[in-house]
């Protein structure tokens, strides 16, 4: 029975570690799970915020070509404008013509395109000559102006664009000033043709571009001059940013994108930019962060919130199931382990020992092997229990249970309460005096216990033993094994109790 008992033990401690293995394989299982769609779910949103910046890149980029080419044809127009007249004026027909006429052969190529702005011929001295707008010039000096500067100081400045300036012609109107040099056959400064345009035209272009609510689009000189930008302010135009780090970046390639802290609004955007291939100028077209993430940020926050809140409760399901899984299990195990077991000793009971003697037996048939049973019965109990009572009946009954126990030591030996304060270990492969061995061993070991037993003849609670030893033949019956056992019993009870009897063969 004390054989039992320990496969017991080890049968209910393997059991737990698989309870607990399972359990946690779910409880972890859930949680690797819920982080795989976690991270699932941010590989998505991390790739539709790409989408998000690679869309708005390629958008900014065609506002920014198409912006540019508008800008480069009408520059086109305004430098083909001011070589035509500079050619026209050195023909002296047209110079000996009066003023009206004049004025309608200079700029005839010009009469469509009257929004363009106003052209004036200038002499050497700074003084306007002719008008495209009025019969009558102006008498304003223009010699201090820099677009005469530039042709006047250098014959090969050629095709000059100005800085903004407020135009003294146009009532202080923001404008630009493009100019190009008058020569005479010898080369010396006849004076310049100058075309003045208003800024208007730059910001009802930049106006129909649709950027978002904080998007940005500039026209700047490639020395840094802010021409034009929208959204308007008039205080930024002619401002110089070259030492602003998004400038910087401008004129580091022909052309690009980045996404930039702008050093005029502190808005952070995402820039694409392009150099004019021709003219010192560049084209910026900025999104503001804030826009383009806007619904992406939405979407974002909302899949990521619900993602967290599915994962926590999956988790927790997980974990639950788990914990669950584990009570069960356990409640399972433990009532495996009841329904086999005596309550009051712990070691097997009736049906387990029927089980195991049974396997046992059949395995010694088959092996050939001699097979041992022990019958343990303790002397005089029913006095003893009339003494003492039952619960110290109970008590020294499983005093004696723990006895046999420790008295059985390989893993293949069992014992079992047979009923009442009889008790069977089965000693499998155990030779007769293998076995007698250890039956000397229980008895001495209840012997030992020193349970006071006044009615006993031995003064103690003992215990006699019954040993039975049987090579199985292939016809013979467990019950062969146990009736020898008992016989052996009956012959130690009645040669003085407190002792050890084997079975012989003449018992049979
Ligand atoms: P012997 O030395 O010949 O074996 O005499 P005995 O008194 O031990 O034998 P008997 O079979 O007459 O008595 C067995 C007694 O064991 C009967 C009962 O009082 C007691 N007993 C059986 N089961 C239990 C139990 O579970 N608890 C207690 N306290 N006593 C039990
Ligand atoms: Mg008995
Ligand atoms: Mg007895």
């Amino acid at each position: 029975m004390a054989k039992l008992d320990n496969s017991f033990s080890e049968l209910a401690g393997s059991s737990k570690l698989c309870v607990l293995a399972s359990s946690q394989r779910v409880a972890y299982g859930g949680m690797l799970i819920a982080l795989v769609m976690v991270a699932l779910c941010a590989l998505v949103l991390y790739q539709s915020r790409r989408d998000a910046t690679q869309y708005t890149t390629v958008n900014l980029r065609n506002i920014a070509l198409i912006a540019e080419r508008d800008i480069e044809r009408n520059f086109d127009i305004y430098e083909l404008s001011l070589q035509t007249i500079v050619e026209r004026l050195r023909q002296p027909q047209i110079m000996a013509l009066p003023p009206d006429l004049r004025r309608m052969i200079l700029f005839d190529h010009l009469a469509t395109k009257k929004s363009l702005g106003t052209i004036l011929v200038v002499d050497r001295l700074g003084h306007i000559v002719i008008d495209s707008d009025d019969t009558v010039p102006p008498e304003t000096n223009l010699a201090g102006q820099k677009y005469f500067l530039a042709q006047h100081d250098n014959p090969h400045t050629g095709f000059y664009i100005s800085d903004p300036y407020p135009s003294p012609l146009r009532n202080g109107t923001p404008s630009i000033a493009l100019s190009r040099r008058i020569s005479g056959p010898d080369g010396t400064f006849g004076g310049v043709v100058v075309l003045v345009i208003s800024l208007e035209y730059f910001r009802k272009l930049f106006g129909v571009l649709s950027l978002g609510p904080r998007g940005s689009v500039s026209l700047i000189g490639r020395d840094g001059v802010m021409i034009m930008r929208q959204p308007y302010d008039a205080r930024i135009i002619g401002q110089n940013i070259k030492e602003a780090r998004t400038f910087r970046r401008f004129i580091s390639d022909p052309e690009g994108h980045f996404s930039e802290t702008a050093s005029i609004d502190g808005v952070r955007r995402l820039y694409w930019f392009k150099n004019f291939p021709d003219l010192p100028l560049i084209i910026m077209v900025a999104a503001a962060e804030s826009d383009v993430y806007a619904a992406w940020r939405m979407r974002a926050l909302t899949i990521g919130s619900l993602m967290f809140v599915f994962s926590a409760a999956f988790v927790a399901l997980s974990f639950n199931l788990g914990a669950q899984l584990r009570r069960r299990t356990r409640a399972e195990s433990e009532l495996r382990l009841l329904a086999r077991t005596d309550k009051l000793t712990g070691l097997n009971n009736r049906r387990t020992l029927d089980e195991v003697l049974g396997k046992e037996w059949s395995e010694a048939k088959r092996s050939g092997t001699v097979f041992s049973l022990l019958f343990v019965d303790l002397d005089r109990f029913k006095t003893y229990n009339d003494t003492y009572g039952h619960q110290a009946g109970d008590d020294a009954l499983a005093a004696a249970a723990r006895g046999i126990v420790q008295s059985i030591r390989r893993p293949q030996d069992s014992a079992a309460r047979y009923g009442g304060e009889e008790f069977v270990v089965l000693l499998p492969d155990t030779s007769a005096s293998g076995a007698r061995v250890v039956a000397e061993r229980i008895r001495a070991a209840i012997n030992a216990l020193d349970i006071k037993h006044a009615c006993s003849e031995h003064g103690r609670l003992t215990a006699s033993i019954g040993v039975a030893s049987w090579t199985p033949g292939r016809d013979d019956d467990v019950t062969v094994v146990i009736s020898a056992a008992d016989a052996a019993l009956y012959s130690a009870k009645a040669d003085g109790r407190n002792r050890v009897a084997a079975f012989h063969e003449a018992q049979a």
